[in-house]
């Protein structure tokens, strides 16, 4: 995919931070610690879910349990007046932590909202040699990372920075698509506050944004890498000692005039984050979250969670398999040079190098998938 498929849109920015309704996933292992019809405040615990504690993005009142599509949901009534458990003032200085501190407040405060890129954080610490924070934009959905860094680069930089210092890596970076232009001129200044920092620019061709390649690319073992909102949501729960209640999700898809990037608090359903952005989805689109080309799909009764950072409206492909035309593409494309065609046609399985990046399907003109 090279930069110019990128589709350049106005942005619509959307606040859906007072949501009326409020959706948490349970099951009949739920272990409730709220009454039905009970008031609750901002923060406050409400069950545990697979050994998950899960706590209300409102302050409002229980509803009880609502089935949508085959799921069971307790469902909030926002009542509109944010009131917290407990209202706490931010931290002077994240770099007077010590180790200690940012794990304990990390496994304390919510780990059950951080991304597979944060669990890897907590429970390798000790063995990251380099941190690298990742901006690239190698599709359309990528461009809610780039969007958060312009949104929140002071507060994403001073955990980055104290991060670094605190957990003793030798080797900060930051890597960001060549064309991003307007985080380029801030990070470009960036250099005399930060002086140990490495800054990579990149041609954002996909898959380059892999953490895998960027690895590869940067010649690093024992790396992280992580995106601008793996690091704001840091900072949210070091800096302001909260859990991550809201979150900037972006709405794209070719059939769009805009992107919206909405700032919205989870536990919504997908069908009013699409409502208040007034798309109405048509009989042949459908809902992939984080990916047009690897990203699963997901449908509108489904809630928001912290896994999802975008949402992509694509295109239905009901095209049937066709002969394979030895066009060689997916060979070509295989950024582990792994000749997908012999698994793809043989149903043998797929080498362990295979980083499951889904290019060999995305560009097969037969619409051979790979088979998992
Ligand atoms: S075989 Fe396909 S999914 Fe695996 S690395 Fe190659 S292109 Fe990506
Ligand atoms: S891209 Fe598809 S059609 Fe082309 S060689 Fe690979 S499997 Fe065959």
């Amino acid at each position: 995919m090279k930069k110019e498929d990128i589709a350049v849109k106005k942005v619509k920015r959307i606040d859906y931070l007072s949501p009326e309704y409020l959706y948490f996933k349970t099951d009949d292992e739920t272990k409730y610690l709220v009454d039905g019809k009970s008031k609750i405040l901002k923060e406050q615990l409400l069950f545990n879910y697979h050994n998950k504690n899960i706590y209300s993005t409102v302050s409002g009142k229980v509803l009880g349990l609502k089935t949508i599509d085959n799921k069971n949901f307790l469902v909030i009534q926002n009542d509109y007046k944010e009131k917290y458990v407990d209202n706490k003032s931010l931290r002077k200085k994240i770099n007077d932590l010590s180790k200690k501190d940012i794990l304990d407040i990390l496994n304390e405060s919510g780990a059950e909202y951080y991304s597979n890129n944060i669990h890897y954080f907590l429970n390798h610490f000790d063995s990251i040699e380099s941190l690298v924070l990742s901006l690239m934009v190698c599709e359309d959905a990528q461009k809610i990372y780039s969007n958060v860094f312009l949104d929140y680069n002071s507060e994403i930089m001073e955990i980055f920075d104290a991060l670094s210092q605190i957990f003793e890596i030798k080797s900060p970076i930051i890597i960001i698509s060549d064309t991003d232009d307007k985080n380029i001129e801030y990070i470009s200044n960036l250099s005399g506050m930060y002086p140990n920092l490495r800054i990579v620019l990149s041609h954002d061709k996909y898959p380059a944004s892999h953490p895998l390649l960027i690895s590869r690319k940067l010649s690093l073992t024992n790396s992280l890498v992580l995106t601008s909102m793996d690091l704001y949501y840091l900072y949210s729960v070091i800096k302001r000692e909260k859990r991550v209640l809201e979150k900037e999700i972006l709405i794209t898809g070719e059939s769009l005039k805009y992107d919206y990037l909405v700032n919205t608090k989870l536990n919504v359903l997908i069908s009013d984050l699409l409502n208040v952005c007034n798309i109405k989805l048509k009989k042949d689109e459908i809902l992939c979250k984080n990916s047009a080309i690897m990203g699963d799909t997901i449908n509108s009764y489904d809630v928001l969670n912290t896994e999802i950072d975008s949402i992509v409206i694509a295109q239905k492909d009901d095209e049937k398999e066709k002969e394979c035309i030895n066009c060689g593409l997916c060979n070509k494309f295989c950024p582990q040079k792994l000749n997908p065609q012999r698994y793809k046609l043989s149903g043998r399985p797929y080498p362990g190098s295979c980083i499951d990046c889904n290019m060999c399907s995305y560009i097969c003109p037969a619409k051979i998938g790979r088979k998992r």
